[in-house]
């Protein structure tokens, strides 16, 4: 895991794939939104985002770049996340146009390490995979 990108963790959308129950857990792990389809959860090979023709065109980091930001895709997946699951697609672009992917990174770090061990707390189930410890104050979490 150590050998990987940080940034190739973050997806077009804001996604931090590290914090995703996709790529946290053992069985059928996905590497990440960036990297490539193959052996990958079908939800996440389909992702309209991910097939969006302008950032397939311009080889686009970021949805921020594009001159649709932000579009209905992405607005129906941060209603979604911020609904479900108490976290902004549309804010973590935010943050990375304004303070830099790197220190975004840095911020995520912070923001899911598990108060136990330092673990990830995984995003959708509230869940530090390395301590199989529950999160207790959801709430701390925004
Ligand atoms: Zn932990």
């Amino acid at each position: 895991m150590e050998s990987v990108n940080p940034t190739l963790l973050i997806a077009p959308c804001g996604m931090n794939c590290s914090i995703c129950t996709a790529y946290l857990r053992e069985k059928n792990k996905c590497p990440g939104c960036r990297e490539i389809d193959i052996d990958k959860p079908i939800t996440r090979v389909e992702c309209k985002i991910k097939k969006c023709e302008f950032f397939q065109k311009t080889g686009t980091m970021f949805c921020f770049q594009c001159d649709r930001f932000p579009c209905d895709h992405l607005k129906h997946l941060d209603q979604r996340y911020r609904t479900k699951y108490g976290m902004s697609m549309v804010e973590n672009l935010e943050n990375i146009r304004k303070a830099g992917i790197q220190q975004f990174i840095e911020d995520e770090k912070a923001r899911w390490a598990c108060p136990e061990c330092g673990g990830t707390i995984c995003v959708h189930k509230r869940y530090c995979y390395s301590c199989r410890k529950k999160e207790q104050q959801t709430t701390s979490l925004k």
